[in-house]
């Protein structure tokens, strides 16, 4: 397969903004990159979440809730360069829409961004992987969305006529992690799909045993997308998150953990101090992925672009105790 110069690539109004390509207020600016591979219909896989899905009716700008407009490729590729160079970005994010020609567009950005970069995509080849590392791709993310197989074939398998299988999603981590090695690839797990926190846990632990780390989502409705579901409640997201970064940090596991009901009683350590330290609530994945507000309202949010104030620590902790 040949690398080919797409005309155009996505990115998020965020980044547009620091590449000075838009004009846009924030309190919090992305310290990754967010670019998405541009098409212009929709993508062939069919999740029901997404915007961008075969038979979803939203606007093709989204990506969850974030605004993506279209920007010429040269563009994208030399503002990055400086951006990178001047230390105001620190990592490239490339995520893909999936078309016949989107995997020569990925081959010929990755040769060109500057690294270090990560990709997500649905499971590849190993000669593909391979390629991809020799571009300079540090990260690999094969995102499996739901907790469970049941989750999965609902949004974004065979009951909503996708193309993903749960089982070759798996296999996909498990072989890009022979070619990028532990702690160099990754998944997006989305919460609030029905999954139990035991669920979770149990994803969770397998993928961190096999050396895989997992970016926490908020389920974000979207409007005129198939899904039509609430939001996660706080509290089930407080409570995975704290379980995510217990397992993640190697400070508990799940089989030091109770769960009554599918609903965790007992994290295995006292978290007193891990909750007050507020880390477990900042956003997860890659090295300086800091996505703000990609996924949530900025008057709720589930995943912190930055440090949290001593005022939001205490409203988790009453959140989670409630
Ligand atoms: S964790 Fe962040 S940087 Fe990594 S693929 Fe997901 S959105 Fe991109």
């Amino acid at each position: 397969m040949e690398p080919k110069k797409p005309d155009k690539v996505r990115a998020s109004i965020g980044t547009a903004t620091v590449l000075g390509l838009e004009l846009v207020r924030s309190d919090c600016v992305p310290t990754t990159a967010y670019l998405q591979t541009y098409y212009e219909g929709r993508c062939s896989a069919n999740c029901s979440f997404c915007a961008q899905a075969r038979t979803s009716g939203a606007s093709l700008k989204r990506i969850a809730r974030g605004l993506y407009p279209p920007y010429p490729a040269d563009t994208i590729v030399e503002r990055l360069h400086k951006a990178v160079e001047a230390k105001i970005l620190k990592r490239i994010c490339l995520q893909t829409l999936i078309y016949d020609e989107f995997l020569s567009h990925v081959l010929w950005l990755t040769e060109n961004l500057p690294v270090p970069i990560s990709v997500s995509l649905p499971p590849q080849s190993d000669e593909i992987l391979q390629r991809l590392k020799d571009n300079g791709v540090d990260k690999i993310v094969i995102p499996i969305d739901g907790i469970t197989e049941e989750v999965f074939d609902s949004i974004k398998g065979n009951k909503v006529d996708g193309p993903y299988r749960w089982e070759k999603h798996l296999d996909g981590i498990e072989r890009a992690l022979r070619i990028f090695g532990r702690g160099n690839v990754g998944t997006h797990l989305m919460i609030g799909l029905g999954e139990t926190e035991k669920e979770a846990a149990e994803l969770i632990q397998r993928l961190h045993d096999i050396g895989a780390y997992s970016a926490l989502f908020a389920y974000t409705p979207i409007e005129n997308t198939q899904l039509k579901r609430e939001k996660p409640t706080l509290q089930h997201y407080r409570k995975i998150q704290l379980l995510h970064y217990l397992i993640s940090k190697n400070i508990s596991g799940i089989d030091g953990m109770e769960f009554v009901d599918g609903r965790v009683e007992d994290f295995g350590v006292d978290v007193k101090d891990i909750v007050l330290s507020g880390k477990p609530f900042q956003t997860t994945g890659c090295p300086d992925c800091n996505r703000p507000f990609s996924t949530e309202d900025p008057r709720v949010i589930y995943n912190f672009p930055r440090e949290l104030t001593k005022e939001e620590i205490k409203k988790i902790e009453e959140t989670i105790n409630g």
